[in-house]
């Protein structure tokens, strides 16, 4: 797979969302256990939040991943066309 600045500041990006979803996550579940409601309560909103960033992320990935096989596509098209 072909990188270019732009995949591997989104694949950075994306690691430090993953990192930050996990961590939440995990003290989500530390309060749920204390069963401490209120911090449950914000907590999930924030996991949720991360979650919804994390996938907005990979989302941008594929589409990027995506444009670049189509330009190898066109740039293999073009080379293979008789002269
Ligand atoms: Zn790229």
């Amino acid at each position: 797979m072909q990188s270019c600045e732009l995949c591997q500041d989104l694949w950075r990006k994306y690691g430090i969302a993953t990192k930050i979803h996990v961590q939440l996550d995990n003290k989500l579940r530390f309060a749920a256990l204390q069963d401490d409601h209120g911090l449950v309560q914000s907590l999930t909103m924030e996991t949720e939040g991360a979650e919804q960033i994390r996938t907005d992320l990979r989302e941008a990935i594929r589409k990027h991943e995506k444009s670049h096989s189509l330009a190898a596509t066109q740039k293999q098209r073009a080379t293979d066309s008789p002269k």
